[in-house]
């Protein structure tokens, strides 16, 4: 159901944007999602589509995913998160709580569970166009 949130969230933040710059219509949002977030996107884009103000009336949301890189505190090795395999289980898991991904991810070199996140947690306003 977060999606929800992080939708009005979106939505909120593009309006005070657009506000800000004049424009009295949007044509474009683009929007960053971090990998690790794991958002349904149908979900997003509908709640996107409920929620958006009339100034927002032909405006297109541009989902873009940023990928996960993680990098390892004792070795320093980095990699990317989709390089390794999780089952289902685990990725609902990190769905839910990402702090909980330092259980499950090991780096694949040294097998340390010790690595901080570089990118691809949270989401973001990427970029707004429109007409003033
Ligand atoms: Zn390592």
């Amino acid at each position: 159901m977060h999606e929800w949130a992080l939708a009005e969230a979106v939505i909120t933040a593009a309006s005070q944007y657009a506000e800000k710059e004049g424009l009295k219509e949007v044509k474009e949002v683009g929007i960053k999602v971090g990998e690790l977030q794991q958002i349904e996107l149908d979900i997003l884009e509908f709640a996107l589509s409920q929620l958006k103000p009339a100034s927002f009336k032909d405006a297109k949301f541009r989902i873009t995913i940023e990928k996960a890189e993680l990098k390892c505190r004792v070795c320093e090795h980095k990699w990317l998160f989709n390089q390794q395999k999780l089952d289902k289980n685990t990725a609902e898991a990190i769905h839910f709580v990402p702090e909980i991904a330092h259980t499950y991810i090991k780096c694949p070199k040294c097998g340390s569970p010790d690595f901080e996140i570089l990118e691809g947690r949270g989401m973001w306003l990427e970029s707004i166009k429109g007409v003033k």
